[in-house]
């Protein structure tokens, strides 16, 4: 499915003539089944930078003009993702909010804030890291986004990431690490610990949302930063 949406946009050139030959009937189940954890980016021979450019540009059109599911009825405008094509660290969030949605840009509300000072804090710049969400138009009252929402908006999202192809994923609360790893547990369970996506590493941790809820709670700030210690571990070794 996702394969078959790159093809769509007139991006499949991000395959590399190998694995488009697993598209030919006979393999073709064995790679649709196959979703971005199991074919993972990096075995996908990657094409040049502009080529990614261009494919990730045809996305944000895309994205900017979609009517795939009732979010875009009530949107201001789209919400694709910024920050640098070739991130080697990716901020994946919810949906848009009220400020994001009236902007076009992700997280630059008071939970976007904060996450420009956690980057900050880890010794990144906020455009060197590629920052978007799993669904990319406001959902209504900010509720959290439904499961056919998600659904319809998953290519986008899987898309971004094997054009980008990150090292690591910081998945900020539930909905954005159910996308990588659905689990009944609640993201106290499963932050703190990698999860392996493909040859993607995805760090839950809590919404900076939920840690302005909770200003006076130290101890969830801890965490968020253990967490961010462990991103920066990674990315930090060759
Ligand atoms: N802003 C976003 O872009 N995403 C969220 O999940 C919350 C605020």
């Amino acid at each position: 499915m996702e394969l078959r949406f790159l093809s769509e946009i007139g991006a499949d050139f991000v395959f590399a003539p190998e694995a488009k030959d697993g598209l030919r009937p006979g393999r073709r189940g064995e790679v649709e089944k196959s979703a971005i954890a199991q074919t993972a980016a990096a075995d996908l021979v990657r094409k040049p930078d502009l080529e990614m450019q261009r494919i990730l540009h045809a996305l944000e059109e895309k994205i900017l003009s979609c009517t795939l599911c009732p979010l875009a009825r009530g949107r201001t405008r789209a919400v694709p993702g910024e920050g640098d094509y070739s991130a080697s660290l990716m901020f994946v969030g919810e949906g848009p909010g009220a400020d994001e949605d009236v902007q076009g840009r992700p997280f630059v509300g008071k939970a976007g804030q904060l996450l420009t000072k956690i980057i900050s804090a880890m010794n990144f710049k906020r455009p060197d890291v590629f920052i978007t969400n799993v669904v990319k138009c406001r959902p209504p009252q900010n509720r959290t986004p439904f499961r056919e929402e998600i659904e319809k908006c998953r290519p986008y999202l899987l898309a971004q990431i094997e054009c980008i192809a990150p090292r690591v994923i910081v998945s900020l609360g539930k909905s954005a690490t159910d996308f990588f790893h659905p689990a009944a547990a609640a993201i106290s369970g499963l932050r703190g610990n990698f999860i392996e996506y493909g040859k993607i590493l995805v760090m839950p941790t809590f919404h900076p949302s939920y840690l302005i809820r909770n200003e006076g709670n130290k101890e969830i700030k801890r965490l968020v930063w253990q967490d961010m210690q462990k991103v920066m571990d990674v990315l930090s070794r060759k």
